[in-house]
Parts: structure tokens; C-alpha cells; sequence
């Protein structure tokens, strides 16, 4: 590792989160633009990004996952999941591993790195786990069911009926769809917090489906032709989770906030488009097919 890459490391690893301006000052704009492809090329060549496995221009680099990233790269197994009864501390196994497997030398430079990394992991660790004890609480509070279309969700191994055969909401294709997962309902990378006022738990496609981007008409263009079931369930997941967004997670016929929804294309012939599909409860459908 030479000095540089070192330099580098360490500005990445020190920053906070709330010191992103300072982050863009010293390395300029160019990672937080995901639009400028070639600038983040060069960027990532400039600086040697590269070796913290940042291979995918395409993910979104928010600063945090850039920062969790280079920690991680930089974290031997035992530091994961690290047992706090333990004699020596998280800090002290990643300083040794700095110095055996990655060539750092043995300063206090080195000391420093290594409590970032283990502040760094530490914290995600602690996010991870409040998230996850919120799992349950939160979920019985829903009475078992999804936040945003109501379909009851999976919960350890419980065998829930199956699902059915529709095509605009793929549960049948694919059943870790219904899992369960908590979502900030304001994001983190818009100051949303862990804190449970902040979170709910949705099923795995609206949770895949939910974005802060619109749909723009490029990408609708580019599936709404397309029989349904040629639609990747990331694309469909996406429009499910727009439409039912935009009718407030209620059924647009009975307007009851408490039945599964699912959506259904207006004019059959129509397209596979926000504004040619409606959301519609799975009782409203029933009665519609039955007549
Ligand atoms: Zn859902
Ligand atoms: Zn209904």
C-alpha cells in the first residue's frame, strides 16, 4: 500500500457522516455524481478506490456504503460479529491484521486506522441489530401484513397459504417476495433515523419496488410493451410499488385501506404503464371476475 493509498484511507475512514462537505472538499463532487460515469472512472483510478471492491459503477455510491465498504475491506472474519466479552478488543484483532495481511507498517498511524474501521463496523453492527429486534414488534403491530399493499408476510417459518396465480404481483414465482423487511419510511440518506417512529416493515417486493426516483417515461417505454410476463418481477415490483404509492395503499374501487391490493391494467389492450393501471383489492377482483 503506498502512501496515497494510505493518505486516502484514512480521510474515507475518519469522515463522519455528518462531515460530507468536508469529504467533497477534499475529494471533490465527483463521487456523489452518479450521472457523470466518467468522472467516477476516473475518479476510482485516481485514488485507487478499486481496492476496496468498489467494482460496480452502476451501484450508487452513497458516501456511507463507500465508507462501510472500505472498512470492510480492511476487516479480518473475527472482527465481524465480534464477541465484547473478549479479553483484547475489536480494534487491537484489526491493527494485527492491518499489519500481517495488508503490509500496513506498525505506527500510530496504523493504530488510527484500525479504531476507524472498528467505530465504523461497530456502529453498523448496533444499526443491524436495533433494526432487526424492531422486526417483530413492528410486525404485530400490522397485524402480520405488509405496510404498503396489506399482503400478510412470512414470519420465521410459518407456511402461509399459496399464493396466488397473478401475474402483476409474482408471489407465486418467487416466495421470499412475501418475506418480511424493515424499511425507513424517510430514507437515512435523507436524514431518516433507525429510530422505530422511522420504520415499518413491508414485504420483500414492495420493499424492492420502492424507490425515491419517479418513473421516467424512458424506462416505462422500455417495458410497456412487453407481456406481463416478460416484465422482470424488479421492474414489475417497481410500478406495483408506484401505483399503490399514488393511490395512498387503498383499493381504488372500495377504497378500504385494509384488504391486499394488487394492480390490474385498466384497458387490457393498453399498456403496462402507471396511468394504465389501477389498484384493486383482491375482494374487488373476486367480485369483478365472478359476475
Ligand atoms: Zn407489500
Ligand atoms: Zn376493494
Amino acid at each position: 500500500m503506498d502512501t496515497n493509498e494510505l493518505y486516502m484511507l484514512k480521510q474515507v475512514l475518519r469522515i463522519q457522516d455528518d462531515q460530507k462537505e468536508q469529504f467533497i472538499k477534499i475529494f471533490g463532487k465527483k463521487i456523489f455524481d452518479h450521472q457523470r460515469q466518467e468522472s467516477l472512472n476516473n475518479f476510482i483510478h485516481e485514488v485507487g478506490l478499486e481496492i476496496f471492491g468498489i467494482t460496480d459503477l452502476r451501484q450508487q455510491l452513497d458516501f456511507s456504503e463507500v465508507q462501510l465498504k472500505a472498512a470492510l475491506h480492511f476487516c479480518p472474519k473475527e472482527a465481524i460479529n465480534f464477541d465484547n466479552s473478549r479479553a483484547d478488543q475489536r480494534r487491537d484483532v484489526i491493527y494485527a491484521y492491518l499489519i500481517n495481511n495488508h503490509k500496513f507498517p506498525e505506527n500510530n498511524d496504523t493504530v488510527v486506522i484500525a479504531s476507524s474501521i472498528s467505530k465504523i463496523v461497530g456502529n453498523w453492527e448496533q444499526d443491524r441489530e436495533k433494526t432487526n429486534l424492531y422486526l417483530s414488534p413492528l410486525l404485530d403491530k400490522q397485524e402480520g401484513k405488509c405496510a404498503h399493499c396489506h399482503a400478510k408476510i412470512k414470519r420465521g417459518n410459518n407456511n402461509l397459504t399459496q399464493p396466488r396465480k397473478d401475474i402483476y404481483k409474482p408471489y407465486y414465482k418467487n416466495r421470499t417476495l412475501q418475506n418480511p423487511e424493515i424499511d425507513h419510511v424517510k430514507a437515512i440518506s435523507l436524514d431518516g433515523t433507525n429510530a422505530i417512529e422511522n420504520l415499518r416493515v413491508l414485504c420483500k417486493m414492495c420493499n424492492r419496488g420502492k424507490s425515491d426516483k419517479a418513473i421516467s417515461v424512458k424506462h416505462e417505454l422500455s417495458i410497456c410493451s412487453k407481456e406481463i410476463e416478460e416484465v422482470t418481477v424488479a421492474n414489475i415490483s417497481r410500478l406495483f410499488y408506484h401505483r399503490v404509492a399514488l393511490s395512498d395503499s387503498k383499493c381504488d374501487v372500495c377504497e378500504k385501506s385494509n384488504q391486499e391490493l394488487t394492480i390490474r391494467k385498466i384497458h387490457e389492450d393498453g399498456l403496462f404503464i402507471l396511468s394504465n393501471l389501477r389498484v384493486i383489492c383482491y375482494k374487488c377482483e373476486d367480485k369483478k371476475t365472478s359476475r
